[in-house]
């Protein structure tokens, strides 16, 4: 080796050495519920409709750079307002790293409530930001007084909040987020990646404020192996935002699977509400669990706190049993003695709940 060569350790930035790489556990043959995904697989005759579909898909050429009949069908489908500008990414984890790169200056500040989506932070390390972050109120909800005195101290670039939130799944009260978007001197970001499983959404009030994007996901509508994010909001800031993207970010494959399968968007819908359905099922018996605090959810997961101390006997036991959920507790803060279950299939969510039975017993 040459004596002039330095190591990986004189090269990579110490904000990068300190990160941990994202982990996503293997689930083996567990039952899969620690990542927000939707259950359900297409039928099979719409398997075959689809593999006929990418038939056509050349792979020898790239895919169309603006993805422009899919952000015209994606427009329609989230209801994004006609003069709203659209900038599509792979996965909105892309387009929150395209939002970072953008505004990134050692100086500059990205402000979050906490807990919520570790990506927003993730990205900010990445991208050399200052990241700030104000804790939520004991019941999950927004601490508007807070938000807005560091918003006036920090001055931040972005403001993210995740609506409805992960991982607490509860909803931010809609005039408190109003109220940082006025306050904010730089961009709010509403990210609706959960918006197939509530009501509130703030897309149809994009044109009132200049300083609003709205982040959405196709990942929770059942289509999270396709990649694919969309950000709407001013023309003024996505034309700059838009510079920070790569050519040709979305795929051809994921381009033609995603115009078929918002042909099919009243399916999706449907198993959207099956997952409501069972979120509510899912709500009532943990309640009914004594020694669990359940929050409220607007999302498809459920958040609960196991008996101080237990968290991690109560995950093992479960994963003993073949079930995955996500275990909060390493995480540590606010997030201690926390787990969190994704809605499954009716016949999985039975499971988990007996699993779940079994593992009280046996930690408690
Ligand atoms: N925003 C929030 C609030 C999320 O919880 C997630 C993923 N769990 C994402 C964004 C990322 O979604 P995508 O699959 O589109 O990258």
């Amino acid at each position: 080796m040459s004596a002039r060569l330095k190591s990986p350790q004189f090269w990579i930035r110490p904000e990068i050495q300190a990160l941990k790489a994202y982990h996503v556990p293997d689930p083996g043959d567990s039952i899969k519920l620690d990542a927000m995904e939707n259950p359900y697989t297409w039928p099979e005759p719409l398997v075959d409709e689809w593999l006929e579909v990418l038939r056509d898909v050349e792979l020898n050429r790239y895919p169309d750079p603006g993805a422009r009949a899919l952000t015209e069908r994606l427009r329609e489908a989230m209801q994004v307002p006609d003069n709203a500008q659209i900038v599509l990414g792979n996965g909105s984890d892309e387009l929150i790293q395209m939002l970072a790169l953008a505004v990134a200056q050692p100086d500059r500040v990205i402000l979050s409530p906490d807990p919520t989506f570790v990506m927003y932070r993730m990205i900010a390390d990445v991208a050399g930001l200052c990241y700030e972050s104000v804790a939520l109120a004991d019941d999950f909800s927004l601490d508007l007084d807070a938000m807005l005195h560091a918003i006036d101290l920090h001055q931040p670039a972005i403001v993210f909040l995740a609506y409805p939130n992960n991982p607490t799944g509860t909803l931010f009260d809609h005039a408190a987020i109003e109220s940082i978007i006025e306050h904010s001197p730089g961009l709010v970001v509403v990210d609706e990646a959960y918006a197939p499983f509530t009501d509130a959404s703030f897309m149809p009030r994009l044109d009132e404020f200049p300083n609003l994007l709205v982040l959405r996901t196709v990942s929770k509508m059942g289509l999270a192996g396709l990649r694919l994010g969309l950000l709407a909001g001013s023309r003024e800031w996505l034309n700059e935002i838009n510079k920070t993207r790569l050519p040709y970010n979305i795929n051809v494959l994921t381009q033609a699977s995603a115009m078929f399968a918002l042909e099919h968007k009243a399916m999706l819908d449907e198993q959207a509400g099956l997952i409501r359905k069972e979120r509510r099922r899912m709500l009532d018996v943990l309640s009914a669990f004594e020694e669990l605090t359940v929050y409220p959810s607007e999302a498809n997961f459920v958040l609960f706190r196991v008996a101080k101390g237990t968290a991690d006997a109560v995950f093992g036991a479960l994963c003993e049993q073949g079930v995955l959920i996500k275990n909060l507790n390493p995480a540590g803060g606010r997030m201690q003695d926390c787990l969190r279950v994704t809605v499954g299939t009716a016949d999985e969510n039975t499971r988990f709940l007996a699993a779940l039975e079994k593992a009280l017993g046996v930690s408690g």
